[in-house]
C-alpha cells in the first residue's frame, strides 16, 4: 500500500517544478512547527482560541447505515430469526435462497444488531442493497484483486463477494495496468529428514463403493490406506487413531 501513495504523491507532484534540497532540522521548524517549536502552556490562547472538538468524522459506511439496510433486506431478516431461533436440520424448499448461509450457519452471529461472519475476522454481512457501495470503496485506490479481498475478508462478507471483486478488477482497466495477476509459482514440499515430519492426507472416492482415507508419509512415501464407510470428521479422527496409530 505504501508503495500506491507513494506513486500517487508522485503523480501530484509533477505537476509542480522543485529542487529538493537538504536542511537541518533546526532550519526548517517552518514546516514542522507545531511540534518542533512549541511555547508552551499559554493560558490565555487555551481560554480564547476557538476550539473546534471533532466528533465524527464523515464515513461514508457506518454502522447506523448497515443495520438500517439489514433492516429492510428480506433475505438478512429471515437468516437473522434462524440464527437467532436455531436453524432447522434441513432448509426448507421456500427457504432455497438462504442456502448459502445455511452453510455457513455454523459461523453466523449477531453482534450489535448486525449479522456477522465470524471467521479469523468478525465480518459484518453486508445487505445486497450496499454491495455496489461497498465495492465501489473496496475499488477505491485500485488495489486490484488481491487486496481488495484481503480488506474484504477482514470486515465484512455477503454471497458471491470474491466473485463481484474479481468481476469489478477485471473491468478496470487502471487496476490491470497496475497490478496485473502475480505470475503462479508452484513450488515442491520442503525435504524432509525423518519419517513422520510430515503427513499428506486425503479422501479418496467412492471407489468400489468405499471411500478411501489416503495417508503418506512424505520421508519414505509410506502409504497407509483405510477403508471407510464415510469421511466424516469423527470417522476420520477414528480412523486416523487405530489405522494409522
Ligand atoms: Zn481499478
Amino acid at each position: 500500500m505504501t508503495s500506491h501513495r507513494l506513486q500517487r504523491w508522485a503523480i501530484i507532484l509533477m505537476a509542480y517544478q522543485y529542487v529538493v534540497k537538504y536542511r537541518k532540522t533546526t532550519e526548517h521548524g517552518n514546516a514542522d512547527a507545531l511540534s518542533r517549536l512549541p511555547l508552551g502552556y499559554d493560558k490565555n490562547f487555551d481560554d480564547e482560541e476557538a476550539r473546534y472538538n471533532v466528533r465524527e468524522l464523515y464515513t461514508p459506511i457506518n454502522a447506523e447505515i448497515i443495520c438500517r439496510h439489514a433492516e429492510n433486506d428480506k433475505v438478512l431478516k429471515r437468516v437473522c430469526s434462524y440464527v437467532q431461533r436455531g436453524w432447522p436440520e434441513k432448509l426448507s424448499p421456500q427457504d432455497a435462497d438462504l442456502r448459502p448461509f445455511f452453510n455457513h450457519r455454523f459461523a453466523l452471529t449477531i453482534k450489535s444488531n448486525l449479522p456477522c461472519l465470524q471467521t479469523e475476522y468478525n465480518r459484518v454481512i453486508i445487505p445486497a442493497s450496499l454491495c455496489g457501495q461497498i465495492l465501489r470503496l473496496l475499488h477505491d485506490g485500485h488495489w486490484g484483486v488481491t487486496k481488495m479481498k484481503q480488506l474484504a475478508r477482514r470486515n465484512i462478507w455477503w454471497v458471491n463477494m470474491d466473485k463481484d471483486i474479481v468481476e469489478m478488477c477485471s473491468n478496470c482497466d487502471i487496476c490491470k495496468v497496475v497490478n496485473p495477476a502475480p505470475a503462479r509459482q508452484y513450488e515442491s514440499w520442503p525435504d524432509t529428514n525423518r519419517p513422520w515430519e510430515r503427513v499428506h492426507i486425503d479422501s479418496a472416492g467412492p471407489v468400489f463403493n468405499s471411500m478411501w482415507l489416503i495417508c503418506v508419509d512424505a520421508f519414505s512415501q509410506f502409504p497407509f490406506i483405510v477403508q471407510m464407510t464415510t469421511t466424516t470428521t469423527v470417522h476420520t479422527i477414528s480412523a486416523l487413531s487405530c489405522g494409522c496409530g
